[in-house]
């Protein structure tokens, strides 16, 4: 059985392989085979929880878990962490609708999908009779290695180590990651930059010999970066609950098409968003935001991806990102699933930093997309007229959506009903949104918080109101060279 394949290659596989697996043999990621069989009813979905939306949505693609397994997953990540009974909620701002994601535990989307993952990972586990402990490795720039920590600790036979840039997190992140408890998990600080930390992980990966010694442990490595179809997935389902809340609300009309607008990194959200539309949320355009990094604007407009580019630090830097993985799923399901043609893509991607998809396929690509870029400059303005307008506190990375929202409407007077989807919480980049709103910014950060709840009244969610007087119960700090021998020690302790 199996309905997954390699982006890279013909082969074909379960969902719970592909999860423990994480990426295909030929380097390649693993996608449904053929997604326009996987159909939903969604119209059977009305007057349903968010719940159980997800059931349907995943029935659909955990073809080797049974209805106990996926309710057991589910159950065990949409829990009271999340400050709304309903995992994700919908807001009318100004003439569209805003899907926020931010109310699980780390305040940002990623806690969807990394809420879910863990469980998942241990039911695929158990499905393949694999006992080995896993190891977890994830190197951070700040928002994922929460959101990781929060989603794998206390799960059993699975451990988590997070590796971050000393000096280039934010203060609460770096508070967020280092107070977390669990008795799996593990924090350390490196003394270098955020690839130096992705280098780490990538060389302990493709060491054959450290993966030997750790199997002799009985110990398998594995990530928790979004890379993984379990990942994906979770993400699916808010695109469509908004559209059976929207019609719910009488909002819009059945059959009525709706566009989403994504602020954009990795391409894993709006990806998901393509997925929704693939099983049949009618779904008109989604519209793809990015910062100055703007390689996916050309990449969506002219079928042109080139990362030889200057690399922009921004006030979003979750959308920082040159080489955005989640591409080579859009290009499988783009070119007609011909894995030959993606391999060669991938190849040209590492060796000379581009590649360029055919007229035909770039024509197609456009049926699906919508593509523009936000400066900081334009960001720091959008927060100040939503905040004035619309009464309404957005963050840094929802800010780059609104944007180019309202500018594709200037551009191409659609009128289609639009859902922007809200990645953060403001409070988690309180100074970057504080400071479009006032002039003098203090240097603390938890004083930023303060005085942003002073000027938006926007309640400050627990988890940051908390985090000041957290207990810090992480502080190991590495040079680079030290990294390997305290993933091989933590390995010896288990
Ligand atoms: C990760 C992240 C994004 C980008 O999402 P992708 O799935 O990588 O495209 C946007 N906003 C925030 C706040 C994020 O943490």
């Amino acid at each position: 059985m199996g309905i997954y394949t390699s982006t890279r290659s013909d082969i074909e596989t379960s969902i719970s392989k592909a999860i423990v697996k994480g990426i295909a043999d030929d380097g390649g990621l693993f996608v449904p085979k053929n997604i326009n069989d996987l159909k939903l009813d969604y119209k059977s979905l009305v007057g349903k929880s968010y719940k159980e939306i997800a059931f349907a949505v995943f029935r659909l693609f955990f073809d080797d878990f049974s209805d106990e397994e996926i309710r057991y997953c589910i159950d065990g990540a949409y829990t009271d962490s999340f400050k709304t009974s309903e995992v994700v909620e919908i807001s009318k701002v100004a003439n569209f609708y805003e899907l926020e994601l931010y109310h699980g535990p780390t305040c940002a989307f990623k806690d969807v999908a990394l809420q879910f993952l863990p469980f998942s990972m241990q039911v695929s586990k158990k499905k393949n009779d694999i006992d080995s402990k896993v190891m977890i490795l994830t190197a951070t720039s700040g928002d994922t290695g929460k959101a990781a920590l929060e989603g794998f600790k206390n799960i059993d036979g699975i451990d988590i180590t997070v590796f971050y840039p000393k000096g280039k997190v934010s203060d609460i992140q770096e508070k967020q990651m280092v107070s977390t408890d669990g008795k799996n998990t593990h924090v350390a600080s490196i003394n270098g930059n955020f690839d130096d930390c992705q280098r780490i992980v990538k060389d302990i990966f493709a060491d054959k010999e450290v993966e030997k010694e750790l199997a002799d442990k009985g110990i398998i490595l594995s990530s928790a970066n979004s890379i993984n179809i379990s990942r994906l997935l979770p993400q699916v389902v808010y695109y469509v609950y908004s559209y059976i809340k929207l019609l719910e609300r009488n909002e819009i009309e059945e059959d009525e098409l709706i566009n989403f607008t994504v602020p954009t990194g990795n391409f894993g959200n709006i990806l998901a968003g393509l997925y929704a539309k693939r099983i049949g949320v009618p779904i008109n355009k989604l519209i793809c935001a990015s910062n100055s990094n703007n390689v996916l604007t050309e990449f969506l407009k002219t079928g042109v991806y080139d990362r030889n580019r200057e690399f922009y630090k921004t006030i979003s830097p979750s959308m920082d990102i040159l080489v955005s993985s989640n591409v080579e799923r859009l290009i499988y399901e783009i070119a007609a699933h011909k894995q030959m043609g993606v391999s060669k893509k991938m190849e040209d991607l590492k060796t000379s930093g581009r590649y360029e998809l055919c007229e035909h396929c770039t024509a197609s690509m456009k049926e699906d997309f919508y593509a523009d870029y936000t400066t900081d400059e334009q960001c720091l303005e959008e927060i100040k007229n939503t905040l004035i307008n619309d009464h309404k506190l957005i963050d840094t990375h929802t800010a780059c959506a609104s944007s180019v929202y309202r500018r594709y409407v200037e551009e191409t007077g659609d009128s289609t009903k639009t859902v922007v989807v809200s990645t953060a919480s403001p409070y988690k980049f309180s100074k970057d949104v504080l400071r479009a709103l006032v002039d003098e910014i203090p240097a603390n950060e938890y004083e930023c918080i303060k005085k942003l709840n002073e000027i938006s009244k926007e309640e400050i969610p627990s988890s940051i109101a908390e985090l000041q007087n957290k207990e810090v119960k992480h502080n190991t700090n590495l040079n680079i060279d030290e990294a390997l021998n305290y993933v091989l020690a933590l390995a010896e302790g288990k």
